[in-house]
Formats: structure tokens, C-alpha cells, sequence
């Protein structure tokens, strides 16, 4: 039974998951770059770790969730890196959103020093993360997936295995190019919604109901709405996954027309200087472009011109 874990990256995501171990009962060590991000962990009573080779010390399990694949080589493969501190026995699991072939890298390393190896990345933003509602997909060695399966179950709502190491990773993937097709549809159609001079409140009514409706469609419309571009998943996370899905879905074959667009537009997006703010923030390219701003009008003045067209 896992009762030690060590928690690396305690970012928009990492933080909400720590927490929750924390909570669940679990014996926490915690690692961040940025050191005072430890500090709310350690005033709960977690240990917090010089390096994370010495978080990845005497523990059950070490999990990890960083940025990109470079934050990974770092972290995992750097010179104070976990692989210097882990031992016979132990169990790691990379959450971050990665290439499927680093999760192997990863594995390979890792099985050098007979340590068991998952890849779990999940579905999910900043909120799910915080309430331990997010959607986890795990992939490596069945047994181990089944022994760290109910330290997943306090992370997330639903955890779905996936077979050999990599296919959670290529999952993850896998969404995000329906994630980032969603985001610019959503983008594109509040634009021409606006340009046609529609009243986005009810457009938004309908995108609530209509058969095409989705709870990340509605969300970040009514954000946008609302011009709240406050950070749940940054939009230079979205580039970053679209060049990984452009690099995966090359080296496949697979056709990705669509996203090769839309990575276009967020990479447009990142070089207008919108990088840290939400992955919404897409629309501000397309915004730039067709010389508008897709925002509600108030209530007040909606209904004043109700009343100016009926009287
Ligand atoms: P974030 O808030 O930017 O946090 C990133 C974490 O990685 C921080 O702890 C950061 O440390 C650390 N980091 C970055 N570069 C590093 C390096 N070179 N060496 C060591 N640590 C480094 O990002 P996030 O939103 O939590 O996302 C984390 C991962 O989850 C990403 O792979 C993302 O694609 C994925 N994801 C995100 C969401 C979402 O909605 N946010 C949803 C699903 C999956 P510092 O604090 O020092 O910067």
C-alpha cells in the first residue's frame, strides 16, 4: 500500500493535486523550481525537498506534473534530477502533458533501475484539479496501475487505463487536438456572431443547448463574455500542445489540417503578448484581425434597446 509520496511541480495544476494528497492523509514531500511554492505545503505539515533527487528519496510513489518535455529532462534527467535519487521498488508517474515518446524515455530510464513507471497525464483545468474532479488516464505495467490506483481516485473522478507506456500520453494528445479545434471554433464563431451583430448573451443561451453544446464551449464563451482571460490553462500550454500533437501526428502520418490552423492562430496569439493569460485568449488574434471586441453588452442596455425597438 502507498503511504509516502513525493509531489513535483506544484503549479496551476500540481497545486491543486498536492492539496488533495495532503488531505487524503498521505505522508507528503514537495518539490517546486520556484521554492515558495512549497511554503502553504510545508504549513501543512509536508516536507519540503532541496532537490528533487532528494524528494524522490525513501518514498512509495513520486509524481510528478511540469510544464513541458524540458522541464521534464530537467526534473527527471538533470544532474540533481529524480533518476539520481530513486531506488529499487519505487514507482514514478509523470502527469504533465508530454510527447509519447519522452514517457517512454522515461520508462526505459526508470526500468534501468528497476523503477516501476507510469505515464498519467489528465483532462481537467485548474478547478477540477482543486476539487479532485479531473480525468486521469494511466498507462504502463497493469499491476502497478492497480496499486497506485487509489492515490489516482483521490486526484480525480475518473481513471482510465490505457495499456502500455505511451498510450496514456498519445490520449492526452488526442483530446487536446479536440480541445484546440473546439477553442478555435468557439473563437471563430463568436467573432462572426459579433461582426454579424447578434446579441452574444443569447448566442451563448443557445450554445448552452443546442446538440453541439460542451461544458469547455460554454465556459470559455462566458468568460470571454465577460473579458475574464484569468489563467486556468495558459495559452502558451495550448502551443506548446499543439506543436507536440503537430510532432506526434507527423510522425504517424495522421492528417492534422485543421490543427496546423489553429496552431497558427494561438502561435499569433502568443506573439501578440497573450502567452500567460487563459487559452481563450485565442480569440484576441482573431479579434485583432476583423478589428472587433466579442464582449456582452450589459443587461441595462440590452434591455433599454428592447424597450426603444417595442415602444
Ligand atoms: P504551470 O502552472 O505553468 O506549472 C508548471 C510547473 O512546472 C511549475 O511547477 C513550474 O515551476 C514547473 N516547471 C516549469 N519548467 C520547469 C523546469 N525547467 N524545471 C523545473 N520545474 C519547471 O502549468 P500547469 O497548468 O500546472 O500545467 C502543468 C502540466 O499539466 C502541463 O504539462 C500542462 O500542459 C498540463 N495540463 C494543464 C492543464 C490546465 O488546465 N492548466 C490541464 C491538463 C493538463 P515554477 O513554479 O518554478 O515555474
Amino acid at each position: 500500500m502507498i503511504k509516502t509520496i513525493s509531489y513535483l511541480g506544484l503549479g496551476t495544476m500540481g497545486g491543486g493535486m498536492a492539496s488533495n494528497l495532503l488531505k487524503a492523509g498521505y505522508k507528503l514531500t514537495v518539490w517546486n523550481r520556484s521554492a515558495e511554492k512549497c511554503e502553504p505545503f510545508a504549513r501543512k505539515g509536508a516536507r519540503v525537498a532541496e532537490t528533487p533527487a532528494d524528494a524522490a528519496r525513501d518514498v512509495d510513489l513520486v509524481i510528478y506534473m511540469l510544464s513541458d518535455d524540458q522541464a521534464v529532462e530537467e526534473v527527471v534527467f538533470g544532474a540533481n534530477g529524480i533518476l539520481r535519487g530513486i531506488k529499487e521498488g519505487q514507482i514514478a508517474i509523470d502527469m504533465s502533458t508530454v510527447l509519447p515518446a519522452t514517457s517512454l524515455r522515461e520508462q526505459e530510464a526508470y526500468s534501468k533501475r528497476s523503477v516501476d513507471f507510469l505515464d498519467a497525464p489528465v483532462f481537467g483545468s485548474k478547478k477540477e484539479s482543486a476539487e479532485a474532479k479531473l480525468w486521469i488516464m494511466a498507462a504502463g505495467n497493469k499491476a502497478i496501475f492497480e496499486k497506485v490506483k487509489p492515490v489516482l481516485e483521490h486526484l480525480g473522478q475518473t481513471v482510465h487505463y490505457f495499456g502500455k507506456n505511451g498510450n496514456a500520453a498519445a490520449m492526452k494528445l488526442v483530446g487536446n487536438l479536440i480541445v484546440a479545434l473546439e477553442l478555435e471554433a468557439l473563437a471563430e464563431g463568436l467573432v462572426l456572431a459579433q461582426k454579424a451583430g447578434l446579441d452574444l448573451n443569447t448566442v451563448m443561451e443557445v450554445v448552452k443547448v443546442a446538440d453541439f453544446r460542451s461544458p469547455l464551449l460554454v465556459s470559455n464563451g462566458q468568460n470571454i463574455l465577460k473579458r475574464d482571460f484569468s489563467t486556468s490553462f495558459a495559452l502558451k500550454l495550448m502551443l506548446k500542445d499543439g506543436n507536440l500533437i503537430e510532432k506526434f501526428g507527423t510522425s504517424l502520418q495522421s492528417p492534422i489540417p485543421a490543427l496546423r490552423l489553429v496552431q497558427k492562430n494561438l502561435a499569433s496569439a502568443v506573439a501578440l503578448g497573450f502567452g500567460k493569460e487563459n487559452a481563450s485568449a485565442l480569440i484576441k488574434a482573431l479579434e485583432k484581425e476583423a478589428g472587433v471586441e466579442v464582449k456582452a453588452r450589459s443587461a441595462s442596455k440590452r434591455s433599454s434597446r428592447r424597450f426603444a425597438r417595442a415602444t
